[in-house]
């Protein structure tokens, strides 16, 4: 449908005459899957901790609502740029705008044993070059059952499964928990392996509510000069 724009002379901007909720509905169907950033939330074990703090409160007679957030950048659903294991490459703030913006796929997969996807069990999906795969895995629950704790057994990529995905030449790889690798063992490898290909990591993503299956992707990390990493807002919109 022909969205009609009008002038407000007020504002002298361009504002949509629909309400909100018309809009959200015209634009398919939106799926969160960022987990919320909350204090004491999870974060890997070395981690700074997730601290919010309430400056100014309204309630308190201050004129505004005013938070200090301190964090991590890889607390909760964060974007990993190839600097994180590479010195002198991209970092957060240089990410291509295509990278985490278009066509995604996800695929549902359990793990081996101690949790470990390998190749053989990504190769039953028929992944493509150029694909934005979003591995969902039982690890999406720990975001909702306990958030405040570290699960170190948790669904992850090996190494060479890492490696299948290189060679495969996709675009980006998105995971249900704080690390695309393991906890200990192959986690650095399987990282540098996946950067060192040019493949965009998200991590810490909450699958939950997506099904199986084809979307569109909206992940943007925020733009932090330098940056290894970054937390983001994902949202997968419902091919229709
Ligand atoms: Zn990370």
């Amino acid at each position: 449908m022909r969205q009609k724009k009008i002038k407000t002379k007020k504002q002298g901007g361009t504002v949509f005459p629909w309400p909100l909720k018309k809009r959200m509905k015209s634009c398919g169907k939106l799926i969160d899957i960022s987990v919320p950033v909350r204090a004491g939330m999870a974060v890997w074990p070395g981690d700074p901790p997730v601290e919010l703090e309430q400056m100014q409160a309204i309630e308190k007679g201050d004129a505004a609502n005013i938070s200090r957030i301190a964090m991590g950048a890889h607390s909760g659903t964060h974007v990993d740029a190839p600097l994180h294991y590479i010195s002198g490459t991209e970092g957060i703030d240089e990410m291509p705008p295509d990278a985490l913006l278009g066509p995604a796929r996800v695929i549902t997969v359990s793990g081996g044993a101690r949790g470990e996807i390998g190749q053989k069990e990504l190769e039953t999906h028929g992944i493509g070059r150029g694909e934005r795969i979003l591995l969902k895995t039982a690890n999406s629950a720990f975001w909702r059952a306990r958030h405040d704790l570290f699960h170190e057994e948790f669904v992850h990529l090996g190494a060479a499964a890492a490696g299948f995905l290189a060679a495969k030449k996709i675009r980006a790889i998105g995971t249900d928990y704080l690390s695309v690798g393991g906890y200990g063992g192959e986690g650095a490898l399987a990282h540098r392996v996946l950067l060192e290909a040019g493949i965009w990591i998200i991590e810490g993503l909450d699958l939950s509510d997506a099904a199986p299956g084809s979307y569109e992707l909206i992940c943007l990390p925020l733009k932090i000069e330098g940056a290894e990493a970054a937390p983001a807002r994902a949202y997968l919109r419902k091919f229709s």
